[in-house]
């Protein structure tokens, strides 16, 4: 019996380190810089920036996310749970602490299915926090069902050419390489005829056409581009993982990626529930804090619950991630969570809102931009409802249909059952009577 729910010591140390820097050192650059963390550092930023790096790598909590082999602590996804909640309440954290999307998930796949040229020149930088990276596989036109992908990549010699359109390539303007999903033989379909490839930022005909804002950020600061790939051409090296390894690539990448959103919004769950207790212990109406009407108790405890749920069922995910070490077999669990990371976080940032009245829905409050990234991510790395589905599929394959047109918890042939077993005692019991 081995269930634990305590924290060892040590690493409680290494959080309780975390959560005072990110509040006291990294919250301001929140405010000082928003909406920078994933431009090139200049040099007023790099003198407020690299001493931070530092000191996170001083406490050994540099790219967690990593396995000690390629720069990282090698702690497991469990661990990395613990930290990311803390993470996930500023946005400059992940950035200071090298663990960011989604340079995380693209780090990954190079890591994974990268030649050693490909992480000399793409990882090790990316690594060292020194580059930005996109994951360019969406298109305007297909994103949930990637078999409706259209972008094409055509042998020419030592070439590859790529041709198509990709949408909401997050990152795309400060990115200096793009990993772009593409058909290298549409004859033989989706999942084996697509590969990936590794597009450097000054290719060619790769321009970005619009950069698109979300509905929280002012237009001009939108990070998602449409981008035109019009007869790009990378050598043959660029091919990331073997030619229709595509699914296998994306898997990979999506898998993580998913359970890092998770992680992290944990963390914007239980910052928008504590705005929510303050402001109900802190406004008064009809001679009362709002704290004692039990309509807003309800919306507190509603909230600490749905929290609680989704944070254990995040931490088994990581877990049984570090136990198995393959993300395919802990499926169902992370599409489970992917369902559950909007829904937690748009209800408890919905309700923190209505808890502080018209103040919430300002710009001068971070609860929309809570609300707005609870929406985001019912939709990034793919919709509710394929994660819906994929819960259910995994789910279905541990049954079996019933025998014949009566489900097998039908009681009157199991009561028949019961009693022809149990017959000698029923009429011993009858004729002891
Ligand atoms: C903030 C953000 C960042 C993103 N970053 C990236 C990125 O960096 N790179 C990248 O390539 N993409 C990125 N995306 C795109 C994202 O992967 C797609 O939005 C997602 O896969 C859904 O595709 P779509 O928007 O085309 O919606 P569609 O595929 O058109 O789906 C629209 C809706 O149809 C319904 N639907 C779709 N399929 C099914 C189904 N099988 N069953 C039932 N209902 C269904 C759902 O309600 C779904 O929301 C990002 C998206 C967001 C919001």
């Amino acid at each position: 019996m081995a269930w634990d729910f305590r924290t060892d010591p040590q690493y409680q140390e290494k959080l309780d380190w975390a959560a005072q820097f990110v509040k006291e050192k990294v919250d301001p650059l929140d405010l000082a810089w928003p909406h920078l963390q994933y431009h090139p550092l200049t040099a007023q930023r790099r003198s407020v920036v690299l001493p931070l790096k530092q000191q996170v790598r001083d406490q050994g909590l540099w790219a967690c996310h990593l396995g000690a082999d390629l720069g990282g602590q090698g702690y497991g996804q469990l661990k990395l749970a613990l930290l990311n909640e803390i993470l996930g309440q500023s946005s400059w954290a992940p950035i200071v602490f090298g663990c960011q999307a989604p340079d995380t998930g693209n780090a990954e796949i190079i890591a994974h299915y990268g030649t050693e040229e490909q992480k000399a020149k793409y990882l090790q930088p990316l690594l060292d926090g020194e580059l930005f990276s996109c994951y360019s596989m969406t298109e305007p036109h297909a994103g949930a069902d990637p078999t409706e992908f259209t972008t094409t990549a055509r042998k020419d010699g030592d070439e590859w050419v790529i041709d198509g359109w990709k949408f909401f390539s997050s990152n795309a303007q400060t990115a200096e390489f793009f990993i772009v999903m593409a058909y290298t033989d549409r004859d033989i379909g989706p999942y084996r005829g697509m590969s990936m490839f590794i597009v450097p930022r000054e290719s060619d005909g790769l321009t970005i056409e619009r950069n698109f804002a979300l509905f929280n950020e002012a237009s001009g600061e939108g990070s998602h581009a449409l981008i035109h790939y019009d007869g790009v051409r990378v050598p043959s090296e660029n091919l990331l993982g073997g030619e229709g390894q595509a699914f296998a690539v994306a898997q990979t990448r999506l898998g993580g990626g998913r359970v890092h959103h998770a992680m992290r919004t944990v963390g914007v769950a239980q910052r928008a529930l504590d705005m929510m207790c303050e402001r109900a212990l802190s406004r008064t109406t009809k001679g009362q804090l709002l704290a004692r009407k039990q309509m807003v108790q309800a919306m507190i405890a509603d909230s600490w619950i749905d929290l609680q749920q989704f944070r254990l069922l995040v931490l088994r995910t990581a877990w049984l991630i570090d136990e198995t070490k393959d993300y395919m077999k802990v499926r169902k669990d992370i599409a489970a969570i992917k369902v559950l990371t909007p829904r937690v976080l748009e209800g408890i940032a919905r309700r923190a809102i209505q808890v502080h009245g018209a103040l919430g829905l300002t710009r001068d409050m971070p609860l929309g931009g809570m609300l707005v990234g609870g929406i985001a991510l019912g939709l990034a790395d793919g919709p509710t409802e394929v994660h819906q589905q994929t819960v259910a599929k995994e789910l279905l394959k541990l049954y079996q249909p019933a025998d014949g047109i009566w489900p097998s918890a039908y009681l009157p042939p199991r009561r028949e059952d019961a009693e022809r077993a149990l017959a000698s005692l029923i009429e011993h019991e009858v004729g002891s009577l």
